[in-house]
């Protein structure tokens, strides 16, 4: 315990204070468990937030990262690299998007996906009072342009001014997007299965009636698969089980696997009327390392049948949380679909989330009353098993 401590207690000074961390320092991962530095083993049901989805210490994807660091790891983006060639490849592949831009981070993306809307608009009809619509209860990451678009007032107060000309709507509730459609409106943009703001999935309606929207008045459709896409939900991205194509998507998390990567995509339509030499950049985004890194997730993720194990194993897990919510009167619900589930709760789920992590089980909520099940994708019945063994357990000691 002392070395531990220690070492938060280094942490709390000299890091800056912007979460509540759990007292627990991390030394080291193996499939889906985690080690504390006193040796403490965890099931992990977080996976660093929806990120190690191949799960720890995965030897192919280690040594693929060995490999390319012994012959670079940077060289900007003047150049072309062959790693980056290969993983736009691939992506363009799994996703049918046309043209990609890697980032480091999903905001980057979103802020991406943000400028090439703009620009398309721009280039339409010469306006620079383009409107976004974005979604009450969305999470799209905490820069200037994402946290703009962010529907949860909260994270957005105390940073005004945003970048403006940003209106929200309803999830779910199409009549309360036609409200915000205007003659500005260049961009409408939402998660095909809202994370942070509770697990809540797309309705089938709803997102055939915005695409329709959307290209009656030709809006692009933004879709934000960074949590959701990426074989969580069952499909590569979560907007493919819809059959409902975005014109610029974005994706990150387990994109790279726990190395920082993101990127957005596009249709060819808005490739070629959007962005150009000059408009946009990064210093880092699809250096031969981060790129090395989705080259490989993206062979693993066919070699080890990944998104066959989320759809068999999410049913098994869905069964297993209903039980839950059958059992105990303070969950109300479970929603979700494939490995990104949610309970419910009548109550915060603080409390259960510290002593399932004292009982050796990580999980993290998703608003103050909703346990979030992100698990790396890698998890078989017996994971399962043992989660629900935990949870259950830690209910009843209350
Ligand atoms: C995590 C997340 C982001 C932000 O990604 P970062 O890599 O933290 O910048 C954006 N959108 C969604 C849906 C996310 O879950």
């Amino acid at each position: 315990m002392e070395l531990m401590q220690e070492y938060i207690d280094e942490a709390e000074k000299a890091l800056l204070h912007t979460y509540n961390r759990y007292q627990i320092v991390f030394e080291k991962g193996e499939g889906v468990y985690l080690y504390d530095l006193n040796g403490k083993k965890y099931l992990d049901f977080c996976a660093g937030i929806a990120v190690f989805a191949l799960g720890y210490k995965n030897e192919a994807y280690n040594q693929a990262l060995k490999n390319q660091i012994d012959k670079v790891i940077h060289t900007s983006n003047y150049y072309y690299n062959v790693p980056a060639v290969e993983a736009a490849k691939k992506l363009q592949q799994v996703s049918g998007m046309d043209r990609v831009f890697f980032t480091n981070s999903g905001a980057e993306a979103v802020e991406g996906a943000i400028k090439a809307a703009r620009k398309y608009g721009y280039l339409k009809d010469g306006r620079t009072d383009h409107e976004i619509i974005a979604m009450e209860h969305s999470f799209h990451g905490r820069t200037m342009g994402a946290l703009s678009i962010t529907g949860n007032p909260k994270y957005r107060e105390a940073f005004q001014p945003m970048i403006g000309n940003i209106r929200f709507a309803t999830l779910n509730d199409f009549d309360s997007v036609l409200k915000q459609v205007t003659d500005k409106t260049c961009a409408i943009i939402f998660e095909t299965v809202q994370g942070e703001g509770g697990i809540y999935p797309v309705t089938e309606e709803f997102i055939h009636q915005v695409k329709q929207l959307c290209e009656k008045r030709d809006i692009l459709l933004i879709l934000d698969e960074i949590q959701c896409g990426m074989g969580r939900t069952g499909s590569m991205f979560a907007w493919q089980r819809y059959g409902v194509k975005p014109d610029i998507m974005t994706t990150a998390k387990a994109l790279g696997c726990g190395v920082p990567v993101g990127a957005f995509l596009m249709t060819e339509k808005v490739a070629q009327n959007s962005l150009v030499p000059g408009d946009h950049g990064t210093t880092y985004g699809g250096n031969p390392l981060a790129a090395a890194a989705i080259n490989k997730v993206l062979d693993l993720f066919e070699e080890n049948h990944i998104i066959e194990n989320v759809n068999a194993v999410s049913k098994y897990l869905e069964k297993r949380l209903d039980e839950l919510v059958e059992k105990y009167d303070f969950i109300e619900t479970r929603r979700g679909c494939g490995l990104m589930q949610g309970l419910v709760f009548t109550c915060p789920v603080a409390p259960y989330i510290q002593k399932a992590l004292d009982a050796g089980l990580v999980l993290i909520n998703a608003g103050a009353n909703i346990i979030r099940f992100i698990p790396p994708l890698i998890i078989n019945e017996g994971h399962v098993d043992e989660m629900i063994a935990i949870l259950d357990s830690c209910f009843q000691q209350q």
